[in-house]
Formats: structure tokens, sequence, C-alpha cells
């Protein structure tokens, strides 16, 4: 793989983090920093090679889970795409605070968690439902607590530290009917498992075109037909009046050729990347003792592994690890609650002497049967390293 063409070793598992953009992708994106410089809200011919460009791109994110191109609204990616989604929907319904209800999960990232929390602080009503220890969102209790006043849920859709698949369709079909808007934060499922947004049967969806190998600082939002929703910033009138600001079209171009690609090879790489990630999975759990792995008996996108180690801190395994050139990250590093501990981790209902040893490892399209064995090896000697020299036993 290109990016691993260095004396020293590197291997790149930390795939949920970011990924790398494809040569295609920064190929096609080039061009527009350069003699395609236009904005594309300009009438010359400069700005409408731009503006065919982005509805290009459009088209292409669309056809990529299956919803119309009028239906796609372009973002600064998942962070902002939750916020417009979350924000935007209760600015439409345009209720006092305190008469609104919504809905989302203990296992949200901080882009979903924080943007409840500052809603919850400005007086909306928020319900949290809890997961099982497998990292499964529990739908009958989510069921449970919807209120008369309930006016949006938000459930994600692969969860960024486990890869736990939540039951999405399940909990559209106990949403559906009831005017209640639902709200999916997609951005570690796409680009991982086949997303088609409409058979999903949701309103709202959430995409970051960095984690399947697109440009950072892009995201999409869909948009179902008639949900109500109302742009967040103040501004001029582009994607259709919801999110003002020029236009940036390299990496809205990018975004597209990245869709487009996963379009064509998902499938494939899924299936090889999800063999690599099992056989990683089996070889330690027979080298290393005292590892167990979370959501392993449920649904999960093939390329995500949360190893639970048991006697070490995760931070020391990263660190050392990552002097031997291999890029793995500590399930607490985005979103770690109370001391440190992983808020997801804690809501699963790990012991929190557990909770601080669980690495989080995710696979990538440039990952080979050579960089699992090398890995294996290193974190089975890493993790009895660590183990012989703590004060723990
Ligand atoms: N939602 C989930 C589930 C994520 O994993 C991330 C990023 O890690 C985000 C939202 C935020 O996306 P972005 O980095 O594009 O703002």
């Amino acid at each position: 793989m290109k990016r691993q063409k260095s004396s020293k070793k590197r291997v790149y598992l930390d795939h949920n983090s970011t990924t790398y953009v494809r040569d295609e992708v920064v190929s096609v994106m080039n061009p527009y920093f350069s003699e395609k410089f236009g904005n594309a809200g300009s009438l010359h011919f400069l700005g409408q090679e731009n503006r065919e460009a982005v509805e290009g791109a459009r088209k292409k994110v669309a056809s990529f889970i299956n919803v119309t191109p009028r239906e796609i609204i372009f973002t600064s990616g998942g962070t902002e795409s939750n916020n417009l989604a979350i924000r935007g929907a209760l600015k439409a319904l345009d209720k006092f605070s305190g008469q609104c209800h919504i809905i989302t999960s203990t296992i949200e990232h901080p882009a979903v968690q924080n943007t409840f929390k500052s809603l919850e602080e400005d007086g909306v009503n928020v319900s949290r439902v809890e997961c099982d220890s497998a990292g499964v969102v529990k739908v009958d209790m989510l069921e449970d607590l919807i209120r008369s006043e309930t006016v949006l849920v938000s459930i994600m859709l692969a969860n960024n530290e486990t890869g736990v698949i939540q039951p999405i369709k399940k909990i559209a079909s106990i949403l559906s009917g009831r005017d209640i808007i639902f709200h999916v934060d997609a951005v570690q499922g796409v680009g991982k498992i086949m997303v088609d947004a409409k058979d999903l049967g949701i309103d709202l969806l959430s995409i970051s075109a960095h984690k399947f190998y697109g440009p950072k600082g892009t995201g999409a939002l869909y948009v179902k037909k008639y949900t109500p929703l109302k742009a967040v910033y103040t501004g001029a009138d582009h994607e259709f009046s919801l999110r003002p600001g020029t236009e940036n079209v390299p990496s809205i171009v990018g975004m597209g050729e990245a869709c487009s690609i996963s379009d064509a090879t998902l499938s494939l790489e899924m299936e090889r990347i999800g063999a690599l990630r099992d056989k990683m999975e089996e070889a330690i759990l027979k080298r290393i003792p005292g590892l167990r792995i979370i959501g392993r008996e449920v649904a999960r996108v093939p390329n995500t592994s949360s190893i639970v180690v048991s006697l070490v801190e995760a931070e020391a395994i990263v660190l050392n690890l990552s002097a031997l050139g291999f890029c793995i990250s500590s399930g607490s590093a985005c979103s770690a609650g109370k001391g440190g501990i992983s808020a997801v981790m804690e809501a699963i209902g790990l012991e929190p002497e557990l909770a601080r040893g669980v690495i989080r490892v995710s696979l990538g399209i440039c990952n080979t049967e050579n960089d699992i064995d090398s890995f294996v090896e290193a974190l089975a000697g890493t993790i009895k390293r660590l183990r012989d020299i703590s004060p723990i036993k």
C-alpha cells in the first residue's frame, strides 16, 4: 500500500478515526484547486463548471445510499450533519423547548451526545435509551420512552468504538405513523456496509467522507422529502437554503468520487476485510489470555474490533504499539466519560478497571494478511511485557 512505503514498518489499523484519501479521489479533486477554481454560485462559465461538478457529486452521493439528489445537503462533515439534523428539525417544528421531548441513546458519538446535552440545558426534555452488554440499543426501552410530546429520535447506525450495528429498521417501524422525526448518525456505517436510506425507513441520515477514503471536513445530510428542517446557520441560500456558505467544491467532488468507488467495491472489500478481522480475533483470543471482544455475538461492521484487555491500560498498549509502527486507538480516545473511561464502555456496563483496558482495532482497504500476522505478534508481545511490569496482578 502506497501510504505504508517507508523504511520503518507502518501498519495502519485505525480506519474508524480516519482513512487516507484514495488516489483516484485526489485526482478528481485537484483541478478544482487550480484551473477550475470558480464559485459554484457564479453565472459565468467557471462558476457553471463548478455548479455542474457539485450537482454531479450530489447524484453520486444520493445513488450510493439510494435516495434522490434533491435529498442530499452537503456539510462540513458528520458533526455538522448531526447538528443540522437535530437542531434544524427542532427549529422547524417551532415549539417551545419545554414542550419538546427527544430521545437518543447512551452510546452515541459526542457529536450527537453533546448536541442533546446542549439542548437539554436549553430546556428540551431528553431521554436516553440504554444498551445491553453487547452494545445493542434496547428497542423495548426506547418504545417505553416515547411520549405524546416526543418529536425526534436519534440513534446511530454503527457504533464508532464497537462497530455494533443498531436495529435501525426495527426502531423505524416502531416510530412509523407517530409523527416523530428519526435521525440516524450513519458516519461509521456508510462505506463499511451497504446503506439504503430509503429501505431503512428513516428521515435524516448523516455521512462523513473521511471515513471512506474521501477528504476530511466534508459530509452530507440526507433529508427525506417533506421532513421539517431549517438551517441552523444564517447566511445565503446555498444547499436549498439549509446550509449557507460557499460550496467546498474540491471536497464535494472528492466525496462524490469516494461514494462511487465505494459503491462499486464495497461488497468485495468488506468480505476480505471481515475475514482478516475474524482471523485476527481468533488468533489473539487463542494467544493472549484475559481478552474479551465486545459485540462478537451480534451484528458488527466487518472492519472493527473492540478488545477488552485485562490488567493493562489501553493508552500504554497504544503507545507501545505506536513505537513499533502500529496505529490503533484506545476505546476512550474520543468519547471519554467519567475518569477517562469511555462513555460507551460505561453504557455497556464494563467495570471501570476493564474499561481502562479497551483498545479499538479498525481495518481498512490497505491492510493485508501480513499486517494482521505482524500485528498479532506485536500485540501479544506488548501485552505480555506490560503485564510483566504491572504492579496489578
Ligand atoms: N458520528 C460518528 C459515529 C463518528 O464516528 C464521527 C467521527 O468519528 C462523527 C460522527 C463526526 O464526524 P466528523 O469527524 O466528520 O465530524
